[in-house]
């Protein structure tokens, strides 16, 4: 077992993107096969984040339950002429308690800025939904060397005039974007490098204790035989995961490599 170097425990997350997959049905039946292999899971906040359509079904299949719901994005108005979006009230009311911002398919299929999801990010906050707010480099920026620049623009933008209070209701996500549905995954000391960085970026905004609490997950390409050596990571807490979070297996072992007795 790695020793966590900072001496503040952070409760490890696994959080799943199922993207747009699973009509109702097919939602409905991985819950239920996730509720059944994670019903004795205590030392793992597990969260799953079906499609808007299947938002208030799965609600209803895991509610009672260890695993939380999330939706994989919202508006940052309240309510109005914002046709085909949905507001964070709206999450709220099917009883979401996370939502994720700021995902790199939402920022480069989509065009989303930083700050989009900076508003984004203060409107979740404002009604009580926990943001996973996502924050990566393309594998262009990796090789030209700009990873840090990058990471800190994203960062100081998407997080701007957040405070220490808004830190504790957020988790953040490195997902480096070469990383995600690609197969290639960032190697534990680089991904390791980044996480400490965003840490540190935390606590240049806010306090050390904000900064050793926030909980950073890793995310691209994250499968049950590569978890376990990432998740070891000392400023890694958990994942955020897209394609194997649609296999129950697959999702069960990659939250139960998340385990403190397991890392
Ligand atoms: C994601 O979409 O957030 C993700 C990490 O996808 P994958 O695990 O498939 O790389």
């Amino acid at each position: 077992m790695t020793d966590k170097i900072t001496p503040i425990k952070r409760k490890p997350m696994v959080a799943g993107n199922w993207k747009m997959n699973n009509t109702t049905a097919e939602a409905a039946a991985l819950a239920k096969d996730l509720i059944r292999l994670l019903v004795n899971i205590k030392g793992v906040d597990v969260v799953i984040c079906p499609p808007f359509t299947a938002l208030a079904t799965v609600g209803a299949g895991i509610s009672g339950t260890n695993i939380g719901l999330g939706a994989q994005n919202m508006h940052w108005e309240k309510s109005g002429a914002f046709t085909g979006e949905v507001s964070a009230a709206m999450l709220r009311d099917l009883y979401c308690h996370y939502v994720i911002l700021g995902h790199s398919e939402r920022r480069t299929l989509f065009g989303e800025t930083d700050e989009v999801v900076n508003r984004k990010t203060k409107a979740a906050l404002a009604s009580n939904l926990h943001p996973i707010v996502c924050i990566g480099e393309t594998l262009a920026q990796r090789k030209d060397g700009k990873t840090e620049e990058i990471i800190g623009s994203q960062c100081r933008n998407s997080f701007k005039e957040l405070d220490a209070a808004n830190f504790s209701n957020m988790i953040l996500a490195y997902e480096p974007v070469w990383a995600i549905g690609t197969g290639m995954t960032a190697t534990p000391q680089q991904a390791q490098d980044v996480h400490r960085l965003i840490r540190q970026l935390v606590q240049e905004q806010t306090d050390e204790k904000t900064a050793l609490s926030v909980r950073i997950l890793y995310g691209g390409s994250v499968k049950a035989n590569n978890a376990v050596e990432l998740f070891r990571q000392p400023d890694i807490d958990g994942g955020l995961i897209g394609g194997a979070a649609l296999d129950a297996d697959s999702f069960a072992a990659i939250v139960n490599a998340a385990l403190p007795s397991t890392i």
